[in-house]
């Protein structure tokens, strides 16, 4: 049989690891910003072992709430919803790891402050639902979609190695 150096072997485990770690979308929302918890917030899922991969400050205008709140368009709470994450600036985010989608939604706790176990995100840090400082992807599918939107390709950072042909360019 053809023997593959084992270089060659675990530079194939990586790209295909690379390829399958799964992702997510998290971000802080103005109140998060506002209160000076930036630090915080990022520095709970640094420690769990989870890995930025993506992170910008932005004020989402109008219509770029309502795209990434499509799905609540019809709840009564939509519009004051989409004025207020339109209300300054957002860390958005990208976080990368095994079970980071469902572990990031732990971190951050139940929707309602009043329900998230202490020891969550905002069962420390917040109060009412309307003001509950973060945002994180609920599932693979909108994983997938709030990263798209959020972010072009090429502001994720890349976690295979280059290709010959990416690295002379
Ligand atoms: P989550 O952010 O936990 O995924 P949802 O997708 O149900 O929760 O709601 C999105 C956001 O809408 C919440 O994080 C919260 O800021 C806001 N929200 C949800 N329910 C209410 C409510 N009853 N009144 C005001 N705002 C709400």
């Amino acid at each position: 049989a053809l023997a593959i150096p084992a270089a060659v072997c675990m530079l194939q485990e990586q790209e295909v690891h690379a390829a399958e770690m799964e992702r997510t979308f998290i971000a802080i929302k103005p109140d998060g910003v506002q209160r000076g918890l930036i630090a915080e917030i990022i520095s709970r899922f640094e420690r769990k072992g989870f890995k930025l991969v993506a992170i910008k400050i932005v004020v989402p205008s109008k219509e770029f709430a309502q795209k990434h709140y499509h799905d609540l368009k019809e709840r009564p709470f939509f519009d004051g919803l989409c004025d207020f994450l339109s209300s300054g600036p957002v860390i958005a985010m990208v976080w990368e790891g095994e079970g980071v989608i469902k572990y990031g939604r732990k971190l951050i706790g139940a929707t309602d402050p009043q329900k998230s176990e202490p020891g969550t995100i905002r069962g420390d840090l917040a109060v009412v639902v309307g003001r509950n400082i973060i945002h994180g992807s609920d599932g693979p599918e909108t994983a997938k979609d709030e990263i798209n939107l959020w972010f072009k390709p090429d502001e994720l950072m890349a976690t295979k190695p280059l290709s010959r042909e990416e690295i002379a360019n």
